[in-house]
């Protein structure tokens, strides 16, 4: 009898133990899954004083995941780039499949009503010269050829830039939805993200370069493959664990900077040997937008202004890395508009043999 009772207490303190564990564990994950304070972080997920709250801190990763759509400081920065990668998708996709959507954007961005005005403009292919689909062009790219056969031009230097596009935003958008999981995380994921401006960066000048450059091989190796090595060094750079710090913000802004520059030297030279075929100009000044766009949100990047003005009042929206976000995707939208206007222009142009060039 005494040792029924027994076993019937030792059950119950059994089943309290149970219950008690499953308390704690799920204050546990509700305490690990709450928002924080910029205070209460750890130091390596304090980067900007200036955010006070909404953060989140070493949440389960299938919590971090669905915290895509909730709200914490990073949910524009995640949805800013998820929506750039969106547009640039279907920039893609029409590209690879509507030839007439892809006139259509062409002529609207590089044609002025007034076509007597554009007389470089006049076609010498036709509108039947476009390829109704890409597709064919990109399994058998020929570098360097921009006339091949069909007396067509390239195209796969534009999709070399949507790529580029297209990793850039999804790594930003992935680094800014994770990297908040553990410290290893941060570290990976911060470095992924800066890999993908880079990439993003020496993917863009393909297309200008190419289309500019490609009667003139040796300049259009030349120029192609220094961005190529200056983009490599960049990342490994960037690579390095102590300038992932948020001390070398400057730093990093810098260095994009001093790269996406460094186009000014080509994009002399091209205005230089082109400077009486207006498309070109047009094309310039799209990519002065560009630049001044970056160059934008480099100073908001640098500054983190307007946080920095009212601490804690942009912690959800309006703070400064979200405007950067959005100034890249701009200046990349800027530059598909000067690559399709510089494409057209050379689709215009007689081929290499007989360029005025030579
Ligand atoms: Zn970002």
């Amino acid at each position: 009898m005494n040792s029924m009772k027994k076993r019937g207490t030792k059950k119950s303190e059994k089943s309290e133990i149970t219950e008690s564990v499953i308390m704690k564990e799920k204050k546990k994950k509700k305490k690990r899954c709450r928002l924080m304070k910029y205070e209460e972080l750890p130091v390596y997920l304090q980067d900007n004083e200036f955010i006070r709250d909404y953060y989140r801190c070493e949440w389960p990763l299938k919590d971090v995941a669905l915290s895509l759509f909730s709200w914490h400081n990073e949910t524009l920065n995640i949805w800013t780039h998820l929506i750039g990668f969106v547009i640039f998708v279907t920039l893609t996709v029409t590209s690879l499949t509507e030839k007439t959507a892809m006139e259509t954007l062409l002529a609207g961005f590089s044609r002025p009503a007034d076509e007597g005005r554009w007389p470089m403009m006049k076609k010498n292919g036709s509108a039947d010269s476009f390829p109704v689909s890409y597709t064919s062009q990109i399994s058998n790219p020929s570098f360097l050829g921009a006339y091949g056969d069909g007396y067509e031009v390239a195209i796969w230097p534009w999709f070399v830039f949507l790529g580029g596009a297209m990793i850039c935003l999804v790594f930003s958008s992935v680094s800014h939805l994770f990297a908040c999981h553990s410290h290893k995380f941060t570290l990976f994921f911060w470095r992924l993200d800066y890999s993908g401006i880079s990439i993003m960066i020496i993917c863009s000048f393909f297309a200008p370069l190419y289309y500019t450059f490609c009667c003139q091989p040796y300049w259009c190796l030349f120029y192609l493959s220094s961005i190529t090595i200056v983009g490599i060094l960049v990342i490994i750079t960037l690579f390095t664990p102590a300038l992932t710090s948020g001390k070398f913000r400057s730093f990093r802004a810098a260095l994009f900077l001093a790269m996406g520059f460094s186009g000014v030297i080509p994009a002399a030279h091209a205005v230089s040997l082109y400077f009486h075929h207006p498309q070109v100009l047009v094309a310039l000044v799209y990519e002065i937008a560009m630049g001044l766009l970056y160059a934008a949100g480099a100073v908001f990047y640098v500054t983190r202004f307007p946080e920095r003005w009212k601490p804690g009042a942009f912690d959800l929206v309006g703070q400064s890395h979200q405007i950067f976000h959005v100034l890249v995707v701009a200046a990349a939208l800027a530059h598909s508009i000067a690559t399709l206007v510089i494409m057209d222009w050379r689709r215009g142009l007689p081929p290499c043999s007989a360029d005025i060039l030579g």
